[in-house]
């Protein structure tokens, strides 16, 4: 998949993994349309990037169409990257013996797993407008982010592990839904990767150095745009369809 000339939509664009994602797609001529709740890196990442800021929840049918529209108006949509994502830990039974808050759950679910197929649904359907690039038939290529917590889920996680392995579940039927439209998805699931989630400043340093040393190899955590690198590929390599791909050093999450 050529990008020059396209546009592409970003999910979680405003910060980490997605931010990192926009970067090198624009690098390789992609206009992109950054979907994030967060305006303000949002805006400056869209302007630095010739790209546009659209403030949308991923979960929301209307808001996220706004950003699609606003992308087949820059040029023909040939890529999306669905990364934005929320984790509320809390144990199924905390240490006084309440159950997890059905709430909680539920919204983990609807950001992580009903946002990223509403994003990847709609960016489906904006991709499907436009006319094949090549002899294949392609139109499109679509990367969602999960975690490898989706098979290695720790102590609390019941929430983020169900809807990152939602997304997993879900990864080769829409590769076999949009092979009709030409259209190519694939999941990454990272390993820790060094993105503000941890925070910033001394104490965050020490935590990310913890959490690195367990690390099979490298013994660190991965960056953005080693993220950002799979990214590419999965959208550029007109072969890969339908997988879901860990990048993590090697890691197994241990229980806790
Ligand atoms: P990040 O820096 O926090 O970026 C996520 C972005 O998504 C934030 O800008 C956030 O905005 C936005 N967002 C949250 N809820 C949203 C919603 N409903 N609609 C639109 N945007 C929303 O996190 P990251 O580390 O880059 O993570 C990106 C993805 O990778 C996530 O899906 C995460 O689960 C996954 N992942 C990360 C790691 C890691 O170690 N970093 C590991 C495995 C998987 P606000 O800040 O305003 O909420």
């Amino acid at each position: 998949m050529e990008l020059a000339g396209t546009s592409a939509i970003v999910t979680g664009g405003a910060s980490g993994i997605g931010a990192a994602s926009a970067r090198a797609l624009a690098k390789r001529g992609a206009r992109c349309v950054l979907i994030d709740l967060n305006e303000e890196l949002g805006e400056a990442l869209a302007s630095e990037l010739g790209g546009l800021f659209v403030k949308a929840d991923v979960a929301d049918p209307e808001q996220v169409q706004v950003a699609v529209d606003a992308a087949l108006e820059m040029a023909p949509l040939r890529a999306a990257v669905n990364a934005a994502g929320i984790g509320t830990p809390g144990r199924t039974v905390d240490r006084d013996g309440n159950p997890l808050p059905l709430e909680k759950f539920e919204k983990v679910i609807r950001v992580n797993l009903i946002g990223t197929f509403n994003c990847l649904r709609l960016a489906a359907a904006g991709m499907a407008k436009g006319d094949p690039v090549d002899a294949d038939g392609s139109r499109g290529a679509i990367v969602n982010i999960a975690s490898v917590a989706a098979f290695d889920g720790q102590i609390g996680q019941a929430a983020y592990s169900a809807s990152k392995g939602g997304i997993i579940g879900l990864t080769l039927t829409t590769a076999r839904d949009l092979s009709a439209q030409g259209v190519r998805v694939n999941t990454i699931a990272p390993g820790l990767i060094d993105t503000p989630i941890y925070g910033t400043g001394e104490q965050a340093d020490a935590f990310k150095a913890k959490l690195g040393a367990n690390v099979l190899f490298p013994h660190r955590l991965g960056t953005a745009d080693e993220l950002a690198s799979m990214v590419v590929e999965c959208i550029t390599n007109d072969y890969m369809n339908g997988e879901t791909i860990r990048v993590d050093g090697g890691i197994r999450m241990p229980p806790r």
